[in-house]
């Protein structure tokens, strides 16, 4: 990859993430999350809230109890008799998917640039 090609396709990484932080994304598109009407966003996070993963690419979805692929210390396991293992990953207390530099990383790798 030429780096004009790599300098454009990083130029639209920045528009992509600054277009999904959690302040900008409740003033454009209000409808979007009942998180941007209530202005109260959905996690904490240090810095701001960013919307573009909101769903973690990390969650192993292949077994039926969950998992974090990244073994992130911010999951945790939810245990309660009722569930059919007997419990359930739990990532409420996680940011990772919420952080930019993790949101840069993912989309780098999706457009083959370093
Ligand atoms: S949100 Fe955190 S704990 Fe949950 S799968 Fe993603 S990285 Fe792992």
């Amino acid at each position: 990859m030429n780096s004009k090609t790599r300098e454009t396709i990083n130029s639209h990484l920045n528009k992509i993430i600054s277009e999904f932080r959690f302040n900008n994304r409740k003033l454009k598109q209000p409808k979007e999350c009942p998180c941007y009407e209530q202005n109260k966003p959905c996690h904490n996070v240090d810095g701001e809230l960013n919307c573009f993963l909101c769903y973690c690419p990390e969650y192993d979805n292949s077994k039926s109890e969950g998992g974090c692929k990244i073994n992130s210390q911010k999951g945790k396991w939810y245990f309660h008799d009722k569930l059919p293992k007997g419990k359930i990953w739990d990532c409420s207390d996680c940011d990772n998917p919420h952080r930019e530099e993790t949101i840069r990383k993912h989309l780098k790798k999706l457009f083959g640039v370093d």
